[in-house]
Parts: structure tokens; C-alpha cells; sequence
């Protein structure tokens, strides 16, 4: 076995069964990802539209891709037909034309709310009032084509545990928020996407369905 493959293997026998393993494949070549591929991977995150559609457009059909990066309105219609997940969920304005490109592709996508926790000003997302009134907001908005799943946040880059930690118990506690005033009833909003290379363990002892890991699988990346 190669080592994206035992680093694959590996991470999915330390989590729980019902957290989803995204490979974080930015910046990372065809071949690697078809190594992730052969190993059994199917779920894949990019943060860059251009790079995702190359990537989709020669890699197997199969592979279910996850958007995690920021995300421009007009872009959104190059992915719309085919993307997976969009955890970048940032403004109303995103979201309403995440709705209009879906529709046009007759398809319902899935999203998170984008919430921002973090102590650095450069990590975007919504502030945790303005990600509660969004998925309030949304109810009346009417959406066919968009399917509000939960959350997804990001620590600081930190080494102190504690602060790590005390993040992901933040976005775990917006998550029930949104769910209690929001989506009481709604069984697909049932995701907390958080955790990458350096803190995926905690994340999943915080309460994590989703850990996003790139460097621990294919090693560095190389800058763009
Ligand atoms: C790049 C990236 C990751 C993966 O980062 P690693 O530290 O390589 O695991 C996860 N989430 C987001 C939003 C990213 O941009």
C-alpha cells in the first residue's frame, strides 16, 4: 500500500463510523487523488472553482466533491451542476444564488452555514447572530433547490489546546441553535463540518460529522 492510502485507512479506524473523512485535495495532483480513489475515497474538498472543474472534468464521475473555500455569486454556476456540498455558505446573497443556479440545473444542493469562531480576522464565515438569523430567514425564503444541512466553522491556528477546543464546543452550540430555532423538524440538518490535519481529533470528541484533512493524507502542499 502507498502511503495516501495508509494515511486514508488510518484516519478512517480512528472515527466514529457516522463521521464523514473529506480528502482536502487543493493544490494536489490527478494521480494523487486517483491514489485516494483507489484506496476507497470518494469524498474530495476543494477551495478554488477553476481547479474543481478541471479536476471533475477528468476524474472519475463518481467522486462526490465537496466546495470548501470561498465561494464568489458568480462563480457559482460552474459548479452548480455537479458539485456535492458547498460548506462555504457565507451571505444571503450566496445562498439565493446557490438556489437560482441549482434550479436551472434541476438539482438540490447541499450546503452549510459558514460560521466564523476563530480569534484571526482573515478566517471568513458569519458571525454566530448572523448564522442563526440567516437559517432563520431562510424558512421564508422558499428554497427548492438548496438543502440548509448544518454548519461548518474553523479554529484558530492555534497550539493551545484549550482555545481549540473551546471553538469547536462554539460551533457545536451554534449548530443546536439553529437546529432548535430553525430546522427543529428538518433531519437532513444534521452536520457539523469542523476539523483539519492539525485538530481533527478533538473536532470529532466535539461533536464533528464532517473533518476536512488535506496534509495528513497527501502530505504538504505544494503554494500556489
Ligand atoms: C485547506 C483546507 C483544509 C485542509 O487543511 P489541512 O491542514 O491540509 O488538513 C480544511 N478546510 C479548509 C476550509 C481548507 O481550506
Amino acid at each position: 500500500m502507498n502511503s495516501i492510502s495508509n494515511n486514508i485507512h488510518s484516519i478512517k479506524e480512528q472515527i466514529p463510523q457516522h463521521v464523514n473523512l473529506i480528502a482536502v485535495s487543493k493544490f494536489q495532483s490527478n494521480d494523487s487523488i486517483l491514489e485516494a480513489y483507489s484506496a476507497g475515497q470518494r469524498l474530495f474538498g476543494e477551495n478554488y472553482v477553476q481547479e474543481l472543474c478541471d479536476k471533475a472534468n477528468l476524474l472519475p464521475q463518481d467522486i462526490q466533491w465537496h466546495f470548501i473555500g470561498h465561494l464568489q455569486s458568480n462563480k457559482v454556476k460552474y459548479i452548480a451542476p455537479f458539485v456535492s456540498m458547498i460548506h462555504s455558505v457565507d451571505s444571503k446573497k450566496l445562498l439565493l444564488e446557490i438556489e437560482k443556479q441549482a434550479a436551472k440545473s434541476n438539482r438540490v444542493i447541499d450546503v452549510l452555514l459558514q460560521v466564523h469562531v476563530a480569534q484571526e480576522e482573515t478566517k471568513s464565515g458569519l458571525s454566530p447572530e448572523e448564522c442563526t438569523s440567516l437559517a432563520e430567514e431562510s424558512i421564508s425564503l422558499g428554497l427548492h433547490h438548496v438543502r440548509i444541512c448544518g454548519i461548518m466553522g474553523m479554529a484558530s491556528f492555534s497550539e493551545d489546546q484549550n482555545l481549540i477546543a473551546s471553538e469547536f464546543a462554539a460551533i457545536k452550540s451554534i449548530f443546536e441553535k439553529v437546529k432548535e430555532n430553525a430546522f427543529f423538524t428538518d433531519k437532513n440538518f444534521c452536520q457539523i463540518s469542523m476539523g483539519m490535519s492539525s485538530d481533527w481529533r478533538l473536532a470529532v470528541s466535539k461533536g464533528s460529522t464532517m473533518i476536512r484533512v488535506g496534509s495528513s493524507i497527501f502530505g504538504e502542499r505544494k503554494t500556489k
